[in-house]
């Protein structure tokens, strides 16, 4: 409620107010002070004519001062004595109460300039009619921050270090995720069954849940807010592609402020799909990764992230078991279908996984294999491939600029058929 009450006796307000001079009033104080005032002008008035005081006791309390007025301007009355007599009552009635309607400050004034205008004489400088209202009360707005600020607090509020996206449960989606893409996952021994799930993002170890109501709160707020979360936190992807994939689709305007990714790629045919099973546990591994989904994820991720800077492919131990890496780091990273299922069937020269993650251009890409750094040779093999990804990621053209990426499927709620997953890359060409 605005601050509507004057503290002072009338006589006693100082020319200039402050937030100190003013408090707040409840309507039946305000009603409280009108009723007063016309009760006890109504009794004590000498110099009113009688028609006027017959129209002022019909009407309404708050407006005794403008009918006043108009009464003096209308010439009908020569004699503005009454108006002298209602400023002392007002006066008077202000100490009695403790204050004044801080709406009041104007009325009496029109009232005061009314009478000079009769009379010919000059307005009293010394009245409160002079007073100009200085609210001081300062209003916090937090777009003004400075903007080293406002940085702090969105850096309090969304840096957590790393945030894991992996795949929710097998059998239910909760109603709180039920605005993210969803997707199909095969469970069980067969690919015939399938599951319909969707992903769920984590903070593994300590550390409250960002705030990410933040984004919600106006558009420019949403858009700092997002450099923080998305710029400062390290997103790794620890689920299925599909996981990751559907992630990418529902974030596609903010994915250009991503900086740090981590992106796992399993090629052990003997895991089963587990989901995540309780909000705390960590993401288990995930079954072989599907190459479709993960071709898909670097076609996004090449039109969409100009700020990745670094990124690091997490790989089981498994590998070492599709990769011919006793013909040296080249042979591998040149192996057609590299840890794929056999019978796959690929178009010519179809890039493998390391090639896909080697189009990330002007990325520094490290390159981790489980299980790797105790055997001598791999660790070398290791080293070496992870420096030929670097340099194929050198040569290539830097694509994140030259498209306009944006989701064109209306969040459709299931990932085969949204527009990142459309084999035109229908999101490269937003209507
Ligand atoms: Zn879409």
């Amino acid at each position: 409620m605005a601050r509507n009450w004057v503290l002072h006796r009338v006589c006693d307000t100082p020319p200039f107010m402050t937030a100190e001079d003013l408090s707040t009033a409840t309507p039946y104080r305000l009603s409280v002070f009108h009723q007063s005032l016309k009760f006890i002008f109504l009794v004590r008035v000498t110099s009113l004519p009688a028609g006027l005081y017959h129209d002022l006791r019909s009407s309404r309390p708050e407006s005794v001062p403008d009918r006043l007025r108009n009464a003096l301007l209308s010439g009908d009355y020569m004699d503005s004595g009454f108006v002298d007599e209602y400023l002392e009552i007002v006066d008077e009635v202000s100490w009695r109460i403790g204050g004044y309607p801080r709406e009041c400050v104007k009325v009496w004034r029109s009232l005061r300039e009314a009478v000079a205008l009769v009379t010919g004489q000059q307005i009293d400088v010394d009245a409160p009619k002079d007073v100009v209202i200085e609210d001081a009360t300062p209003i916090f707005r937090f777009v003004d921050l400075p903007p080293s600020i406002k940085t702090r607090i969105y850096q309090i509020c969304l840096r957590r270090g790393r945030v894991s996206v992996g795949d929710w449960s097998t059998y239910s989606v909760p109603t709180t995720l039920k605005r993210r893409t969803e997707y199909e996952v095969d469970v069980g021994d067969s690919r015939v069954v399938r599951k319909r799930t969707t992903y769920t993002c984590r903070l593994l170890g300590s550390g409250t849940w960002p705030i990410v109501a933040l984004f919600q709160v106006n558009r420019s707020v949403g858009e700092e807010a997002a450099t923080i979360f998305y710029g400062e936190n390290q997103f790794r992807f620890l689920g299925t592609a599909k996981s990751t994939l559907a992630f990418l689709h529902d974030r596609m305007p903010r994915l250009r402020y991503i900086r740090n990714m981590s992106m796992r790629f399993c090629t052990d045919a003997s895991i089963k799909f587990k989901g995540c099973y309780n909000i705390t546990g960590s993401i288990p591994p995930a079954p072989r990764t599907f190459i479709g989904a993960w071709r898909r994820i670097f076609n996004a991720l090449v039109h969409t992230t100009p700020g990745l800077k670094a990124f690091e492919l997490l790989i089981d131990k498994d590998f070492w078991w599709h990769a011919p890496w006793y013909n040296g780091a080249e042979a591998v990273f040149t192996t057609p279908a590299l840890g794929e299922p056999h019978g796959i069937r690929h178009y010519e020269g179809a890039r493998n996984f390391l090639q896909h993650v080697a189009r990330l251009a002007e990325v520094e890409i490290r390159l981790t294999i489980d299980e790797t750094e105790e055997d001598e040779e791999r660790g070398t093999v290791r080293r070496e491939l992870d420096a030929l990804m670097r340099a194929a990621a050198a040569t290539r053209p830097w694509l994140a600029l030259d498209e306009y990426p944006a989701c064109t499927c209306g969040r459709r709620l299931l990932l085969s058929e949204s527009c990142i997953w459309d084999k035109y890359e229908a999101w490269r060409r937003p209507r």
